[in-house]
This record gives C-alpha cells, sequence and structure tokens, in this order.
C-alpha cells in the first residue's frame, strides 16, 4: 500500500492551504477531492458573454484579510474593493442607505462577551438598547440572519461578541472582490501541488490509531488510484455538514474509531443555508427611472442593494464594474423555505420581488433578465448547505475542532478557525494552514 506522511481529505481552499504548507516543509502529502474540480464553494462560471465573473459560491473578501491578500500577491491576482453605495428599496420607496452599519454595530456592541450565551433572538427579545433601538434590533436580525446563514433562534449570541463587544474598525467592515474570480486563487493553488491532487476520489472511511492513517476510496470506476492508501496523518476538511451526514450516503466519511470529542464539537455546530441567484440583465433594472426615486439622484453608483423582503434582502451589483449582473441574495430561514420550493420558484419570487420593491412592473424586469444562475449548495452531497454557524453555547466548538486528536487527525475548513473567521475564504485558508502546522509538528516535519 502507497504510503505518505499526510493525507489531505478535500481540496478547498483549507484543503489546498494544508497541503502547499507541508509539502512547502518537505513532506510527502495527497490530496483526495471528491468533485470533479478542485475549490469547494468557491464556484465560478465564465460565460464569454459577460466580462465579469459569475460567482456562484464564495465572491467577497470581507475585513482584513492577511492570508487570502498573501496568495492572491504570489499568483499575481488582482482583488479590488468595493466603494459603491448603499441603496434601500422598500416597497416602491428608493432611498440612500447609510447607516446600516451603525445600526448593525449599535446592537452587536451592546453584547457582554461575559455573559452567559443566549440565541441571538432571545437577546434581542431582551430589548437590549431599549425602545431607541427597536429598528436597530429588526435591523441587526435582518443583517445577521442574512450574513451569518443563520437562524436567530439558534444562533450563539456570544459568536457575535468576537472582539470583546467593541465596534469593529473599518477596515473589518471593507469588502473585495477577486477581478478574476476566486476559482483562478483555488486553480493557482492546486496547480503547485501537480499530481499529489486527485479529484473525483471520495474518501469513504479513515481507520485510524496512533500515528497511523488508512484512507479507503469509494470504489471508481476508472481506477488509476489505489482503493487504500496510507499517511502517518489525516488532515480533513470536509464541511461539517458532511462530517455529520450519514457514513454510507454521497459524501459520507465513517472514522475507525469514531471520535466523541469531534462529535461534541459537530453537535454545536450547524450547517447554514444561502439561496444566491445570479440575474444576467439586459440593463441593471435600478438604471432607469424608478417611480419611488427622488428627482435627480441616480443608482448608478449602487453596490448594495436593501429590501423590505426578508427573503431576499440584498441584492448587489458588479460595481465598481459597470456590468449588469446582479446577485440576489438570502441566508437563513427565509433561505431554507426558498431552498425546499426548487429553481423555479426561487428565480419566481427574486424577481417578483425585485420588481415589488423597486416599485416597477414585473414585466419590466423580466424583459430585462437575459440569463440566471443557481448552484443548490444544499442539495449538493459534498457541502450539504452554505457554511457553518454556532449554536448557543458552541461559539469554542470551532476551536475544539481545531485540536489535534492523537497527533493523527487534524481537523481544517471554515468551521474550524480560530478567530471567529468562519463561514469566509479568509478562515478556511488560516485554518488550512493552522492543520498543516500542528501536523507537520505532530510529525517532526521542517519548518
Ligand atoms: C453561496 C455561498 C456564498 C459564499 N460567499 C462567501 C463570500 O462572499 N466570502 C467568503 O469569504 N466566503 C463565502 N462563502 C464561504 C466560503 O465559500 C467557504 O467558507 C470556503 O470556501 C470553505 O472552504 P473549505 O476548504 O473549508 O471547504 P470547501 O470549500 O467546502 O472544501 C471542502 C472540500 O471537501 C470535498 N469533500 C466533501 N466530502 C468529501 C469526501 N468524502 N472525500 C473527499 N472530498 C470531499 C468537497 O468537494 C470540497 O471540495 C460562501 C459560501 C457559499 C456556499
Amino acid at each position: 500500500m502507497e504510503r505518505f506522511d499526510v493525507a489531505v481529505v478535500g481540496a478547498g481552499v483549507a484543503g489546498l492551504a494544508a497541503a502547499g504548507e507541508l509539502r512547502r516543509r518537505g513532506l510527502r502529502v495527497v490530496v483526495f477531492e471528491a468533485r470533479d474540480r478542485v475549490g469547494g464553494r468557491i464556484l465560478t462560471y465564465h460565460d464569454e458573454r459577460v466580462p465579469v465573473p459569475i460567482e456562484l459560491g464564495a465572491e467577497f473578501l470581507h475585513g482584513d484579510t492577511p492570508e487570502t491578500d498573501r496568495v492572491l500577491r504570489d499568483s499575481g491576482l488582482l482583488a479590488l474593493d468595493i466603494a459603491g453605495e448603499h441603496w434601500r428599496a422598500e416597497n416602491g420607496r428608493v432611498l440612500p442607505h447609510r447607516g446600516i452599519w451603525t445600526q448593525i454595530d449599535r446592537v452587536l456592541g451592546l453584547i457582554d462577551p461575559e455573559a452567559p450565551d443566549l440565541s441571538f433572538a432571545d437577546f434581542l427579545a431582551g430589548r437590549p438598547g431599549g425602545r431607541a433601538r427597536a429598528r436597530d434590533r429588526k435591523a441587526a436580525c435582518h443583517f445577521v440572519e442574512g450574513f451569518n446563514a443563520a437562524d436567530a433562534g439558534k444562533l450563539s449570541t456570544q459568536s457575535l461578541a468576537v472582539g470583546g463587544g467593541e465596534a469593529p474598525s473599518d477596515s473589518a467592515r471593507r469588502v473585495g472582490r477577486v477581478v478574476s474570480g476566486y476559482d483562478r486563487m483555488a486553480e493557482w493553488m492546486a496547480h503547485r501541488l501537480e499530481e499529489d491532487v486527485h479529484l473525483e476520489a471520495p474518501v469513504s472511511e479513515i481507520e485510524w490509531t496512533r500515528g497511523e492513517v488508512e484512507i479507503n476510496l469509494q470504489p471508481r470506476a476508472d481506477d488509476d488510484l489505489p482503493p487504500r492508501v496510507s499517511a502517518r496523518a489525516v488532515i480533513v476538511t470536509v464541511p461539517i455538514s458532511v462530517l455529520k451526514a450519514p457514513p454510507e450516503e454521497p459524501g459520507g466519511l465513517r472514522f475507525r474509531p469514531d471520535v466523541p470529542r469531534v462529535r461534541q464539537a459537530l453537535d454545536l455546530l450547524e450547517m447554514g443555508t444561502v439561496v444566491r441567484l445570479v440575474a444576467w440583465f439586459r440593463d441593471l433594472p435600478w438604471t432607469r427611472p424608478l417611480p419611488g426615486l427622488a428627482k435627480g439622484k441616480s443608482l448608478e453608483r449602487l453596490s448594495f442593494l436593501h429590501t423590505a423582503d426578508p427573503a431576499f434582502s440584498v441584492w448587489w451589483s458588479a460595481y465598481p464594474a459597470r456590468a449588469p449582473l446582479a446577485v440576489a441574495w438570502s441566508g437563513g430561514p427565509p433561505a431554507a423555505a426558498l431552498a425546499r420550493q426548487g429553481r423555479s420558484a426561487i428565480e419566481d419570487h427574486a424577481l417578483r420581488s425585485l420588481a415589488d420593491q423597486l416599485g416597477v412592473s414585473r414585466r419590466r424586469i423580466e424583459a430585462a433578465v437575459l440569463d440566471l444562475w443557481l448552484h443548490p449548495w444544499h442539495e449538493d452531497p459534498y457541502s450539504r448547505g452554505a457554511y457553518s454557524y454556532p449554536l448557543v453555547g458552541g461559539a469554542e466548538a470551532g476551536r475544539r475542532l481545531a485540536r489535534p486528536v492523537e497527533g493523527t487527525l487534524f481537523f481544517a475548513g471554515e468551521a474550524t478557525d480560530t478567530e471567529g473567521r468562519n463561514g469566509t475564504i479568509e478562515g478556511a485558508l488560516a485554518s488550512g494552514l493552522r492543520a498543516a502546522r500542528q501536523a507537520a509538528s505532530a510529525l517532526g516535519g521542517g519548518g
């Protein structure tokens, strides 16, 4: 049986970062990826009609992203910050939306990091900030559910208190985008690993004892790989929803023996739902005259459009690129409800909602649509949802998953980030590097 120093399960950015770091340290690595592509929850579609990448998974760089910046620099890729305007469309009234961060920060700043954990819904039900903050609480609830893809009734309030309750800095609010598409970054990371990455190689079982791991792959038709390989350690980077799935289902993984401490940590984390519809228009519906927009105003510099529809509470444009591409975003419980209805109901709801919120006819919106794209992340057996969030009592669960098991099993991936950056590319990259350092140190690998 072929023997490696470290086997890495999953070629999303966490797995690719881990494998790259191990190789740099001179260790012998193999990466098994279930899909026929690398990148995992990065999924970029390129269409020759559309001059910008069509991101169906991750799109933005959020806040300070030192690890992502380093990869972009090394790979020669360019990221641009988005400095457009936020607007609000509310059942036909269209207004500038300036104070959104202030509203959210006012509420999140009221979380006492020392208080016992509560669900975010329970925290809000205690009316922090009193009557004066009622609107801010509503805005914060919508934002948190959408952004964290989380159910406020289950989400840990303490997980939102990162930073000791202080308002985030301006750089923490920065939003950027990889100009040529996030897939270019994942492809560059994989390219450096050459033949160490095996695609269409779902791992079904990990048998382990201290210092020894056997990886079993699901049987494949075109087998150039042996069904089992051995290694001295394994880094598992699959999403938490895949770790929680029954082992006999596609993507499911069995650990022999099972690791109760890992199960306990997983019980405190949940996979959130996102529905993200990308629309390619003849021209952006809000750049033509709108009945509810004050005379002399223009939405040419719009980057984000917040709406009063909880299902699609935000749309965004490709700004600063002047391309008529827009994304309709739904996260948390409204997204879960939409996801159950299927693709055509989702498209229907998004276009109807945009028309209602802008105060224009549905025909006008439909006539402007050239194409629509969407990836059903919740139905995809290798993601089973969008990204993770901590349940009540689970603010430390990611850290617990990040602890090595007997110097042999290591966990990485966005959910295991130790700095509260779960659900992001930056968190996933950082977790892969952390797991690689842990594994290298356990194996006595170079620095
Ligand atoms: C719709 C959507 C929008 C998002 N938007 C943003 C954003 O704007 N900005 C941001 O920073 N983040 C965003 N994210 C989150 C970001 O995409 C993830 O945090 C990040 O990509 C996770 O990387 P990962 O390596 O941890 O996991 P993944 O990318 O999921 O990689 C895990 C890999 O494991 C593979 N795998 C699964 N099961 C097996 C198995 N049994 N055997 C072998 N391989 C297996 C999977 O195929 C996958 O390639 C978004 C995610 C989604 C879904």
